[in-house]
């Protein structure tokens, strides 16, 4: 039993079922309950927190910009904007960022952009445009958003919604090509398939997805919020086929784990479609989000990160391969990113999740059958091993 938290349970709204941990500490991999228990954390918040709980050199950086300016507004200038821009820009390689706060904000910006660059630069008559999505898809849940979501619970009664998507197979670029009009402004994916249980694409298809993009003048919106920096052993999961999207939306992790940052990042000849006045936010790109956001990017200029998940990503999946037969029906992983189907018979992924927690090991479930593996990227391989086999033994049980 765990010790409930008064307030929780009678005032706040009843959007999640989290599962029974009340955690109150995390450094690195690992964080403390309430009763002093410890965990790993294999979850890391859906890759917001890649660089781990607590990681100095975040720290450092948000602590120095609290003592001296948090929020200006875009009303005025600040001074860590410019810095942190550039940086993410050339990470990118890319020429403008366009700074949100959530993932969603990043999408539903991505999905503006898409259609004024439609109109004004391809010349797609008036509320014509469209944009074509993947069936599974999760992009957040902002009511645009859901609108072109297959998951019932996530547009169950929050119609009507906003037209415009066209939605094909994920993995089946032919599909792609077959949906596009002279009315097709962009083609939104997840070059992996996060909360749809790490469903990677057949090897090819994003080098599909960028050769028929251009050849049909459509823009390549590739959503890596929870793909990007650094989690499937690369930058970005389009790197995987040495792909370049027109637009990369880019959100969780970019906060460092301590704060909401996102961003759209793409050319001039995209973004440069945007007007003052057009589009923003009033906690976008403020100084302490820009002060963090410039170290993790940073962080990631060294390649360090990722090549820690591609090495610890390769160790995992051989473990994991391992479970195949024995509890476990099928296992996908990309970088340090895994999806677990559970053999039904083994009870569902909460379940599993469940007696997880009860051998300190934070996993979370989607869609039923399968748990979700993401890591810190500074989990050590031996923590990986303990982890795995806290696994095995609740199969095995
Ligand atoms: C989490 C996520 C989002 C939404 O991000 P929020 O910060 O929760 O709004 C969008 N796209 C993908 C692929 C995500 O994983």
């Amino acid at each position: 039993m765990i010790r409930v938290i008064a307030g929780e349970q009678e005032h706040v709204a009843h959007n999640y079922h989290p599962l029974p941990v009340v955690i109150s500490r995390g450094e690195g991999a690992w964080v403390t309950d309430v009763e002093g228990k410890r965990y790993l954390d294999l979850l890391s918040a859906y890759s917001a927190l890649n660089f781990g709980h607590g990681h100095p050199a975040l720290l450092a950086a948000a602590q120095e910009q609290l003592n001296r300016l948090t929020l200006t507004s875009r009303a005025y200038h600040n001074d860590r904007l410019g810095p942190f821009a550039a940086a993410l820009a050339e990470l990118c390689g890319k020429e403008v960022v366009l700074p949100m706060n959530t993932g969603a904000e990043a999408v539903e910006t991505g999905i503006k952009v898409a259609r004024a660059w439609g109109y004004r630069v391809k010349g797609i008559a008036a509320d014509a445009a469209t944009i074509v999505v993947a069936h599974g898809n999760f992009h957040g849940r902002t009511t645009t958003i859901v609108g072109f979501s297959d998951d019932p619970d996530a547009h169950g009664d929050f119609g009507p919604f906003t037209p415009g998507f066209v939605p094909v197979p994920f993995g089946d670029a032919a599909a792609i090509e077959a949906a596009i009009t002279p009315e097709t402004a962009a083609v939104l994916i997840e070059p992996i398939q996060g909360e749809a249980g790490i469903v990677i694409p057949p090897e090819g298809y994003l080098r599909a997805v960028r050769e028929i993009c251009t050849r049909h003048n459509v823009l390549f919106i590739a959503d890596e919020i929870q793909s990007g920096l650094g989690r499937v052993g690369e930058t970005f999961a389009c790197d995987r086929e040495g792909v370049v999207p027109d637009v990369y939306l880019l959100g969780k992790a970019l906060g460092g784990g301590i704060l909401p940052v996102s961003a759209v990042v793409a050319d001039r000849d995209v973004l440069g479609v945007i007007r003052p006045g057009e589009h923003g936010s009033t906690f976008g790109g403020n100084p302490l989000a820009a002060a963090v956001g410039l170290r993790v990017v940073e962080m990631l200029k060294t390649g360090e990160f990722q090549n820690r998940a591609k090495l610890l990503g390769d160790h995992l999946a051989s473990r994991l391969e391992g479970l195949v037969g024995h509890g476990v029906t099928g296992v996908r992983v990309a970088g340090l990113w895994a999806g677990v189907d559970i053999d039904p018979a083994q009870g569902t992924g909460r379940e599993i999740a469940e007696r997880l927690i009860a051998r300190g090991v934070l996993v979370k479930d989607t869609h039923g059958q399968t748990i979700r593996i993401a890591p810190p990227l500074v989990i050590r391989s031996t923590e990986l091993d303990w982890a795995v086999e806290q696994l095995r033994v609740v199969l095995a049980g």
